[in-house]
């Protein structure tokens, strides 16, 4: 039997439509496990009865998470979704009660963070510039900045190296890290790319796209084997 994997919907806003990029899927199938994108709802006893049925949660990107969710007033033009930060919040509370793996992407890494009690560089552009490019042009399977590893973590151990190339397509960044989460990767200009939380069998999140690059990098791979073979 396969890992079931739980993905977050992604929300067209345009469309008033649920949409799902095709990498998320297939990077979880990659890795030996089945992903099955959620409906789009907020009722937590709808959203812990799906969980339940799943292995694990993948946290997807997407929309600028809120920032009421650690109590700051937006800056104008965040795009955020409600909906999905209720949703998003109670499949990682409910996945950490039963701790069930969760890999947070993108959108995800905030969305752990800020929902764990930790902030968010609202606007990377105007709150932490920096000559490192987080905000790359497609094609996004290619190398945008460096990252440092950091000794001790399961990502070190996973990847066995200090330094990694990785894409990077945000705007908001992890800024004063959750309590409950550890750094795993700092990129070159101070930003927090990676987190786990210690005290969880696996609750990973990572700030670049994997699901962007699995086809033809080894390291986006490893992290969707290491997410799938916790959730066996
Ligand atoms: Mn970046």
């Amino acid at each position: 039997m396969k890992p079931v994997i739980a993905v977050m919907p992604l929300w067209d806003d345009d469309r008033q439509s649920l949409w799902m990029l095709p990498g998320y899927l297939d990077g979880i199938a990659e890795a030996g496990g089945t992903g099955v994108m959620l409906p789009l709802i907020t009722d937590s006893d709808a959203v812990a009865q799906l969980i339940s049925l799943c292995d694990g949660v993948l946290l997807t990107g997407g929309h600028d998470v809120s920032p009421s969710l650690y109590g700051q007033e937006p800056f104008d033009g965040l795009e955020t979704c409600p909906a999905r930060d209720r949703m998003d919040a109670t499949a990682l509370r409910l996945a950490l009660r039963e701790d069930k793996p969760v890999l947070g992407i993108c959108r995800g890494i905030q969305l752990m963070n800020a929902a764990l009690g930790g902030t968010l560089w609202q606007d990377l552009p105007t709150q932490h510039p920096s000559d490192v490019n987080h905000h790359m042009a497609p094609p996004y399977d290619r190398v945008a900045h460096e990252v440092r590893i950091l000794p001790g973590t399961p990502l070190h151990q996973l990847l066995g190296q200090d330094f990694l190339c990785v894409n990077s397509y945000h705007h908001q960044a992890v800024r004063d890290v959750a309590p409950g989460l550890v750094p795993m990767a700092v990129s070159t200009d101070g930003l927090v790319e990676a987190v786990y939380a210690p005290d969880q069998r696996f609750c990973w999140g990572v700030q670049w796209h994997p699901e962007f690059s699995f086809r033809t990098d080894a390291s986006s791979r490893a992290i969707f084997r290491a997410f799938v073979d916790a959730c066996r």
